[in-house]
């Protein structure tokens, strides 16, 4: 309500300086199609910034740029402030972790010709959205000599793609007939692997050729499936989107957006008074829950294991530290659709262009799960926002009784820190292409750091 579009602020040094922080950012989303290439991504711009692995530390100092990953899934960076950590960090954190389809551990099989991989969704997706584009496998085979294969195909030039089918809408009468959550169902998400028998194969002849392609070149055997991981999502780069450049269109903007941001505002923050960190969690999209989701022990052991080496120990630094840190639940919120303005109660909902969007709570029907942030923070949040010259607006998922949905902010709210959901506006969330406003974008990055300074 009280938001204003951010381009009309904007000088021409700048607008040049958004555009180009937002080239780093396509770059990040074309490549962090998982979250584990996020945390690659992450760790080595960290690196390039001085950041050093949290395990080679004797003692932390104020100043020290330390990170720590778990599990190859899971990533934290740390600027150490000027006060102790007992006395509370000041935290942005995003989720890494994307709507795909996963391959399931027994997933070839051959039909009519076709070698196909079953797969099994990844949170929340409209299924025939996924259907008749080109799409990339990535992931790990760990084998069982302890040896782990990256694999990554689909995004290189002259790599092949995969996909999935659909019925050509000659034959489509009884299809068309269904509902949407029925068109294609679950278990028709079956990726085409290919179709060239291979030569004097007893059985199955196509199978048998692609999991010969497999093995010449990564050295996989079929049963070495059961253990990987290995992840379906979109092919092709992040681009611009509209003649004016204004917005990026990509796969996984929710929550590489806000994970982005959040790690460079703590990259380019130097000087802290409070300890600040970015940390960039998995599985949101599926409950948070796990050895590398946000209900994870990770972060307080990390923390932990920092107050250890600034300090004499005790649990009850840890626990003074978490009850003294403020955060920032770096989320994507539901950016206002012109073509679908029903959803939405116009004066608490997010517009493309106005900037970091708060949301005070999120959850569903009765604010059902949700961290509803306490005023007195929200204020200070205000005026660090004002006082930086920062574009921020309100909002709320949808008008009330239409839907819903949640983030992290309740789980580390459970340690009595203040958390606050602080994001971008999207459109088509949850998509294979999902849109975000450059302008939000800066406007998120500039106002994570503006949160840093918080006292
Ligand atoms: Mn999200
Ligand atoms: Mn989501």
């Amino acid at each position: 309500m009280y938001a204003k579009n951010a381009w009309e602020k904007y000088d021409e040094k700048e607008l040049k300086e958004l555009f180009d922080f937002c080239e780093g950012y396509k770059e990040f989303i074309s490549n962090g199609k998982t979250e584990r290439e996020c945390v690659k991504l992450a760790e080595a711009k960290a690196i390039e910034k001085g950041f050093k692995e949290l395990k080679t530390f004797k003692t932390l100092k104020k100043g020290d740029k330390v990170y720590a990953i778990n599990k190859g899934k899971n990533f934290a960076a740390f600027i150490i402030g000027k006060e102790k950590i007992e006395n509370g960090l000041r935290v942005l954190g995003a989720h890494i972790d994307s709507p795909r389809l996963d391959v399931k551990q027994n997933p070839l099989y051959e039909s009519t010709g076709f070698c196909l991989m079953d797969t099994h969704y990844y949170g929340g997706i409209k299924k025939y959205q996924w259907v008749t584009i080109p799409l990339a496998i990535y992931g790990v085979v760990c084998k069982k000599d302890g040896t782990k294969v990256d694999i990554r195909i689909g995004e290189d030039k002259d790599d092949p793609v995969v996909g999935i089918t659909d019925l050509l809408i000659h034959l489509s009468a009884d299809q068309m007939t269904k509902p949407a959550s029925k068109v294609i169902e679950g278990e028709q998400l079956d990726v085409s692997m290919g179709s060239i028998p291979l030569k004097d194969a007893e059985k199955e002849g196509v199978k048998a050729n692609i999991l010969k392609i497999l093995k010449d070149k990564y050295g996989i055997e079929e049963e070495d499936l059961l253990s990987s991981e290995l992840e379906i999502v979109p092919a092709g780069i992040a681009r611009d989107y509209g003649l004016d450049k204004s917005m990026v269109a990509g796969y996984g903007h929710d929550d590489r957006v806000c994970a982005y941001t959040s790690l460079m505002a703590v990259l380019d923050s130097p000087k802290v008074d409070y300890t600040s960190c970015a940390i960039l969690v998995d599985k949101e999209e599926v409950g948070s829950i796990g050895a590398t989701g946000a209900h994870s022990k990770w972060f307080e052991n990390v923390v932990a294991e920092m107050i250890n080496l600034q300090d004499e120990y005790s649990d009850l630094k840890v626990r003074h530290a978490f009850e003294a840190t403020k955060m920032l639940s770096s989320d994507v919120s539901a950016g206002v659709d012109p073509l679908f303005l029903g959803v939405n109660e116009s004066k608490n909902s997010a517009y493309l262009g106005n900037g970091i969007c708060f949301n005070k709570f999120t959850g569903s029907r009765g604010k059902g799960g949700c961290n509803d942030a306490n005023p007195e923070y929200f204020a200070e949040i205000r005026k660090a926002m004002d006082d930086n010259n920062i574009n921020y607006q309100t909002a709320e998922l949808g008008k009330v009784d239409q839907g819903g949905g949640g983030t992290i902010a309740y789980i580390l709210g459970n340690y009595n820190m203040n958390v606050i959901d602080a994001g971008i506006a999207v459109l088509n969330m949850h998509a294979p292409m999902e849109i975000v406003s450059k302008a939000d974008v800066y406007e998120a990055y500039k106002g994570y750091k503006a949160f840093l300074k918080l006292k």
